[in-house]
Parts: structure tokens; C-alpha cells; sequence
């Protein structure tokens, strides 16, 4: 496949949506980032990594943190995470009430914030370190031993985080958070502060395309068939109330974040990961979305 003139094309019809969109500020580090800026890194399954623009930047992962939480979590408590949660798109915000409260305290899925919420909650009960674990993890599967934790973004969110301090309340209320709440907020905060690259992120999602290596990394071992529901679950809920339109558009596996990343994948070919920050109504980046919509449109492949 011809990735670099169809990339070229595609960065050359993205530009002139530049400025459109507005980048995250309800967490104030965040807005701090240049807005207008872009990246995508291609990896196949063979190991090529194409890189275009600012692939090399690093940037606030936010909500993609919780593919790599998911993988901890389902590798401990395999199927009975379902326990604590759902694994059904909420068709609500990433960080909706609502429904919380309508179906007491148990989450839809892995990847609303209530959700990531009860999986740190399950790390922090299970592991002695959770932050260290999780950062050895996170950098294991980029390849990457200089990642690392924003502590200012995370304290930044923190003291402005009062919607996700009310999530947890409410999930404690129904019994579905074990640990104290501060502690467990801390570290979810932390683990949506980690800074990556397009290629680190493509780089690390690449075991969720790659369905021939065993999946393994720092003790956290996943099953195939395993690698394949966390595919199942990024397909129908990486993009909260967006995720039957980007599965319209691009048809990948995937999850958005909102320091303007999106990392995706099409199992046994390539891993992908794009980067712009400003973001369109539902929390997922402009500029990133359409990139994915013409790569998948532009190749011709698909999984459909
Ligand atoms: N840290 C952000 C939050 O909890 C993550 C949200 C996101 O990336 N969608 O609100």
C-alpha cells in the first residue's frame, strides 16, 4: 500500500480545516497547547512506521489512557469485570451522570468516565503500585522508556474536576467504588495526564492489530480472544456518543481522548494514531477524525 502519497494527500485536504473546533480547556493546562497542530503516524503489522507532521510531539492522551487501563483490568479480572460494568455504548457524553444514576452505579462501559473510574478503582484494589505499574506498562507496549505522567495537567484537572468528583460519589454510594476516593481520583487523573506521541501511541496499539503475537507485556497477558472484545468494545464505544458515526466514517476500532488523540486499529494490517486538539462538539478531535475517514476511504480497505 501507497501510505505516503495517500497521507500526503490527505494532510493536504485537512489543512483548510484548521481553526475549526475548539481544543479542551475545562482542563486548564490543556489550553495551553497550540491548537493548531497535526500528526499521524501509520505502523504496520510488519513493523514500517510512516510519520507525517508532528508525529513526534507528545501530547495529553486523556481518554485513550483507557484502552491501556482496560487491558490491566480485563488481564486481572477477566470476565468478571462485567461485574462492575456494562460493555454497551452509552449514546451519552463521556462524562454524562444521567444514565449513572438511572442504572445505579453501574457504568455502561470501560471508556465513559464512570467506567475508567471503576477500573482504577479495581487496579488501585489489586496492585500495590498502580501508577508505577501502569506507567511500566504503558511504556513497555510504546517502546518508550521516557513517558511519562503530567503532574501539573493532573492537578490541574483535579482541582477543576468536580463533574468526575460527583461520578465517583455516586458510584461509592452504590457500593461500586472499594477504595477511599481521593486516592482512586488521583490516579485516574494521572493516568489521563500521560504524554505520548502519534508514534508511541501507534506503536502501542500495534498488539491490538497484531492477532499473531502473544499479547504480554509486564505481566499483563491477555488471551486472543481477549485482544479481540477490547476491539469489540473500542468499535462500539471509543467515541461515547459519537461511536456509531465514527464507525460510519472510518469503520475502525478506536479510541479518542480529548487532548485531541485518536489511536485505531484495522486487525492484522496497521495501527494508527492521530493528533490534532481541536475538538467538535462530542469531545473528539476535528482535524483527527476526518484523517482516519479519508486514510480508511482513500486505501479501500476495510473490516466490513
Ligand atoms: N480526563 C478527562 C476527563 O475525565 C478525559 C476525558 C476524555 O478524554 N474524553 O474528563
Amino acid at each position: 500500500m501507497e501510505y505516503n502519497k495517500i497521507v500526503e494527500n490527505i494532510i493536504d485536504s485537512v489543512r483548510p480545516l484548521q481553526g475549526q473546533g475548539k481544543q479542551a480547556d475545562y482542563i486548564p493546562a490543556l489550553a495551553n497547547v497550540n491548537p493548531d497542530q497535526m500528526g499521524i503516524c501509520i505502523e504496520t503489522i510488519g513493523g514500517a512506521a510512516y510519520t507525517y507532521e508532528k508525529a513526534d510531539t507528545r501530547f495529553s492522551i486523556q481518554s485513550i489512557s483507557k484502552v491501556f487501563a482496560l487491558a490491566m483490568a480485563f488481564s486481572i479480572e477477566g470476565e468478571g469485570l462485567w461485574e462492575r460494568m456494562g460493555r454497551e455504548p452509552s449514546g451519552t457524553a463521556f462524562n454524562s451522570l444521567v444514565q449513572l444514576e438511572i442504572e445505579q452505579g453501574k457504568p455502561r462501559n470501560p471508556f465513559i468516565n464512570a467506567g475508567a473510574i471503576v477500573m482504577t478503582d479495581i487496579l488501585c484494589e489489586r496492585l500495590k503500585d498502580p501508577e508505577g505499574f501502569f506507567l511500566q506498562f504503558v511504556r513497555n507496549m510504546s517502546g518508550s522508556n521516557t513517558i511519562n505522567y503530567n503532574h501539573a495537567v493532573a492537578e490541574s484537572e483535579r482541582e477543576q474536576g468536580y463533574l468526575n468528583a460527583a461520578i465517583i460519589n455516586l458510584l461509592k454510594y452504590h457500593g461500586n467504588i472499594k477504595g477511599d476516593i481521593e486516592r482512586v481520583l488521583r490516579f485516574y487523573f494521572l493516568m489521563c495526564s500521560v504524554e505520548m506521541s502519534c508514534r508511541e501511541l501507534a506503536h502501542a496499539f500495534l498488539p491490538f492489530a497484531d492477532h499473531t503475537k502473544p499479547f504480554d507485556y509486564t505481566d499483563v497477558y491477555l488471551t486472543r480472544s481477549q485482544v479481540k472484545r477490547i476491539n469489540a468494545i473500542m468499535q462500539t464505544c471509543g467515541f461515547y456518543d459519537e461511536a456509531g458515526d465514527f464507525s460510519y466514517l472510518v469503520g475502525l476500532p478506536g479510541k479518542s481522548g480529548v487532548g485531541g488523540g485518536i489511536a485505531a486499529v484495522f486487525p492484522s494490517l496497521y495501527s494508527v494514531a492521530v493528533w490534532s486538539p481541536r475538538l467538535n462538539a462530542k469531545g473528539n478531535s476535528v482535524i483527527g477524525m476526518k484523517m482516519l475517514e479519508l486514510l480508511t476511504t482513500a486505501t479501500q480497505q476495510s473490516i466490513f
